[in-house]
């Protein structure tokens, strides 16, 4: 599992990643948040309104959610259940809160956290990037904040200064827990 603050770079990562390890399975996760320019739904994610998430939170559709910046997003139960027995490696981006729920019923998973250098460099990168509005922004250093605490319980924390050295470091890990498993 992959969390990291928003603007970290880890989206980027993780595509970079699934290229170089096809055999992860990707869990497209479901929010309510509207796609920005270039998501594609069903492949970054699966786009609902927020009564349909709702819907979806009673049906028990998700193994976990959770509220991240004032949207919903989810992971859903039949993905993981359907891979999971077929013994295949699952790829998740999810927020610290969703990758510890995880964790309590899958105590194997690992956990890898993706830290900017410094909250003021990952508040350049946010303004960079240019999707989010300023009170957005604020939003987001505040949860990274409190997201880079919460990477004490993680496995492994990748501070992505350098993008192809976190890449490598990336892969390394996650090739040598997946021979550690085997
Ligand atoms: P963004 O809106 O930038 O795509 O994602 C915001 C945050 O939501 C990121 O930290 C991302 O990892 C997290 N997230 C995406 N999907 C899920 C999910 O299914 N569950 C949880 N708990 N967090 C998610």
């Amino acid at each position: 599992m992959l969390s990291a603050p928003s603007g970290g770079g880890k989206t980027t990562l993780r595509d970079r990643l699934r290229k170089r390890m096809p055999d992860l399975q990707y869990s497209v996760s479901a929010t309510s948040r509207v796609p920005r320019d270039e998501e594609v739904d069903g492949k970054d994610y699966c786009f609902l309104s927020g009564e349909v998430f709702r819907r979806w939170i009673k049906e028990e559709k998700f193994i976990e959610w959770a509220n991240v910046h004032g949207n919903l997003y989810g992971t859903p139960r039949m993905f993981i259940k359907k891979n999971l027995k077929q013994g295949k490696d699952i790829l998740l981006d999810i927020d610290v809160k969703g990758a510890l729920e995880i964790k309590k019923r899958f105590p194997d998973a690992l956990l890898v956290f993706v830290a900017p250098p410094s909250i003021a460099v990952l508040e350049k990168r946010l303004r960079r990037r240019g999707t989010d509005t300023s009170e957005e922004i604020k939003k987001r250093i505040l949860t990274a904040t409190d997201e880079m605490s919460a990477a004490r319980n993680y496995n492994r924390v990748i501070v992505n200064e350098n993008f192809e050295d976190a890449l490598a470091e990336l892969e390394g890990v996650v090739r040598s827990y997946k021979d550690s498993i085997s």
